[in-house]
C-alpha cells in the first residue's frame, strides 16, 4: 500500500527540511560525468527532482541529477522579459509564482537558502462579459438575454458560475478523502455531476466556457474537489476580517528558488541529458539518455510528468494499473500571452477591464497599475481546447490572432495592447501540459497505486500528489520518494 499522509502530517514537514545543507557546485557536462555509478540518479531538476536530490545527498546518498533541458526548474520558469510592478521591474513568470502562506515546505526552502519574499503585485481588476456576441457588464448580467441560466443560477456571476456550483457540491472535508473509496461515486465527469445535481444545461455549458480548464467530460469531479479542498487551507491563514494574506512571490523571479536548491547539491546536476530508457535490475538500475549517456545507479526517481515518461522506454513494464496511468493521465494546456496595455482602454469603452468570452480569447486579464491612468500589464489566458487551437499558430501568429481578436470584441483596446511573450506548456517537449487531469473513473483506477516504487525505480512530480497542490505538491512528492529510498538504504 502507499503512504497516504493524513492532514496532521502537514506538521513535520520541517523535520525533511531543515537538515543542514552542504555548498557545491551544479551543473557538469556531461563528458565530465557520464557513466559514474551513483546512489541515486534523480530524473528531471524541477522542484520535485530538486527536493528529492536535496534530502537524499544531505542524507549522506551520493546523488546525481539529470535534467533534459538546457534550464533548470520545469514548470518553474523566469522569462528574460520583465514587467513593471510597484517593486520595480520583475520578470514575467511563464509558470508557477504564487507562494501560498500554507507551503510549508517551499516557505521552508526559501528559509533555508536565504531567498526574499515580496507581496504579490497582481491584482486583477474587474471583468465584463461577451457571451452569445454581446458584451455585458458585470451589473448587467442577471437580466442579459446572454443569461440563459435558470432560477437562482441566474444571479451568478457569469465568470464564477462554474467554480460557485463545484464549491457547493464539493463533498471532501479532509485532503486526502479524494483517494478515500467512499468518495468513489464522485469519480465521474464535472458533466455528470452537475446535471444529476440538476444544474441547468445553460449552467453547464457556462461552466465549460468559465474556464475551469477541463473538460468537462474528460475530467474527473474528484480531480477538482482535490485542488478545491486543498485551496480551502488557505482559509487558515485568514485574518479576523476573513481576507487570505497576499500570496507572495521570490524576489529576482520565481526560479531563483530551483537555481539555489541545485546549487546547494553536492553532487552533479546535468543539464542536457534527456533520458529516453530506463532499465530495473535486481541489484540497480540504468538510465540512458539520447546522446549515449549511460549512468547507473542503486535506486533511480523519475522526477518527470507521465505526458513525459509514457515515452521512454521502462524495463520491465510497470505493472497495471500503473502502466496505464502512465499511458494515460491526461494534462491540461495553458497559454498564456503576456502583454503590455499602453493605455487604459477601459475607460474609453465603459465596460470593466477584464474580459471573460466564450470565443477564442477567453479570459484576457487586466492587472491592476494602482495608479489609474498609463500603462498597465495584462495577459491572455487560455486553457484546455481552446489554449491548445491557439497554441497549434506560432507565437508571432497566435500573439497577432489575440490582440486583433480582443480588438473585434472591444474597439477601444485596437493598438493599445503588445504581447510582451507567448507561452504555451502544452508544446514544451519535456511537459507536454501544465498540470494532471484525471479523466472520469481514474482516481479510483489508479491514483492510490500509480506511485508505488517499481522495484528500484521511485515516481516523484506533483502528478504524484497526495495532499498538497501547486510547487508545495512537488516538494511533497519529492520527500516521499527520498523517504521511500532511505527507508530501504
Ligand atoms: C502556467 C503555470 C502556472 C503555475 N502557477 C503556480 C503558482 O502560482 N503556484 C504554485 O504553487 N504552482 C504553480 N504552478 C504549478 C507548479 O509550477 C508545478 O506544480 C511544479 O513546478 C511542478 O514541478 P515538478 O518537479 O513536479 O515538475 P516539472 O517542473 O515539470 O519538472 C520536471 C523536469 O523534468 C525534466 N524532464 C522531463 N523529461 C525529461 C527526460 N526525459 N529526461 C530528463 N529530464 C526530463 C523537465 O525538463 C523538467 O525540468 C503553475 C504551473 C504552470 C504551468
Amino acid at each position: 500500500m502507499p503512504q497516504t499522509l493524513s492532514r496532521r502530517a502537514l506538521g513535520k514537514v520541517a523535520v525533511a527540511s531543515t537538515l543542514a545543507a552542504s555548498a557545491g557546485p551544479f551543473v557538469h557536462t556531461r563528458q565530465a560525468r557520464a557513466n559514474e555509478q551513483v546512489d541515486v540518479v534523480v530524473i528531471g531538476a524541477g522542484l520535485s527532482g530538486l527536493n528529492t536530490a536535496g534530502i537524499l545527498a544531505e542524507s549522506g546518498l551520493g546523488v546525481m541529477v539529470l535534467e533534459g533541458s538546457s534550464r533548470i526548474g520545469g514548470r518553474v520558469w523566469s522569462a528574460e522579459e520583465s514587467w513593471e510592478t510597484n517593486a520595480g521591474e520583475v520578470p514575467i513568470e511563464l509558470g508557477a509564482s504564487q507562494i501560498s502562506p500554507s507551503y510549508a515546505r517551499v516557505l521552508d526552502a526559501v528559509d533555508r537558502l536565504g531567498l526574499e519574499l515580496l507581496d504579490q503585485d497582481r491584482e486583477l481588476l474587474p471583468f465584463s462579459a461577451h457571451l452569445k456576441g454581446l458584451h455585458i457588464k458585470a451589473e448587467d448580467w442577471a437580466n442579459s438575454p446572454a443569461n440563459m441560466l435558470v432560477g437562482d443560477e441566474r444571479s451568478i456571476p457569469a465568470m464564477q458560475f462554474g467554480s460557485t456550483m463545484l464549491a457547493r457540491l464539493n463533498p471532501l472535508i479532509e485532503l486526502d478523502d479524494w483517494l478515500d473509496p467512499k468518495f468513489t461515486d464522485y469519480d465521474v465527469s464535472i458533466h455528470d455531476l452537475l446535471k444529476r445535481n440538476g444544474v441547468s444545461e445553460a449552467g453547464i455549458r457556462l461552466t465549460e466556457v468559465s474556464g475551469l480548464g477541463a473538460d468537462l467530460h474528460g475530467v474527473s469531479a474528484l480531480r477538482l474537489f482535490q485542488e478545491r479542498t486543498r485551496g480551502a487551507l488557505e482559509l487558515e491563514f485568514a485574518s479576523e476580517d476573513g481576507s487570505v494574506p497576499t500570496p507572495k512571490n521570490i524576489k529576482g523571479g520565481t526560479a531563483v528558488l530551483p537555481q539555489a536548491m541545485a546549487s546547494q547539491l553536492p553532487g552533479a546536476v546535468l543539464i542536457g541529458q534527456q533520458v529516453m530508457a530506463i532499465d530495473v535490475e535486481e541489484n540497480g538500475v540504468d538510465v540512458r539518455t539520447i546522446d549515449g549517456g549511460r549512468y547507473r545507479a542503486r535506486f533511480v526517481v523519475a522526477a518527470i510528468p507521465f505526458s513525459v515518461l509514457r515515452s521512454i522506454s521502462v524495463w520491465p513494464k510497470p505493472p497495471e494499473p500503473q502502466y496505464e496511468a502512465i499511458q494515460t493521465l491526461k494534462y491540461a494546456e495553458t497559454t498564456r500571452a503576456f502583454c503590455r496595455i499602453k493605455e487604459p482602454f477601459w475607460q474609453e469603452d465603459g465596460f470593466e477591464p477584464g474580459l471573460f468570452s466564450d470565443g477564442a480569447v477567453r479570459m484576457f486579464w487586466a492587472i491592476d497599475n494602482h495608479k489609474g491612468g498609463g500603462e498597465h500589464r495584462g495577459m491572455f489566458v487560455l486553457s484546455g481546447r481552446s489554449g491548445e487551437q491557439v497554441a497549434a499558430l506560432s507565437p508571432e501568429a497566435a500573439s497577432q490572432f489575440l490582440v486583433d481578436e480582443l480588438a473585434r470584441l472591444r474597439p477601444a483596446s485596437k493598438g493599445q495592447v503588445e504581447v510582451l511573450r507567448f507561452h504555451s506548456w502544452g508544446r514544451q517537449p519535456l511537459q507536454r501540459g501544465c498540470s494532471p487531469m484525471f479523466a472520469p473513473g481514474q482516481v479510483t483506477k489508479f491514483a492510490r497505486d500509480m506511485i508505488i516504487p517499481h522495484g528500484r525505480l521511485h515516481f516523484a512530480g506533483e502528478h504524484t500528489r497526495r495532499l498538497e497542490y501547486g510547487m508545495e505538491a512537488a516538494m511533497e512528492s519529492g520527500e516521499r520518494a527520498a523517504f521511500e529510498i532511505l527507508d530501504q538504504s
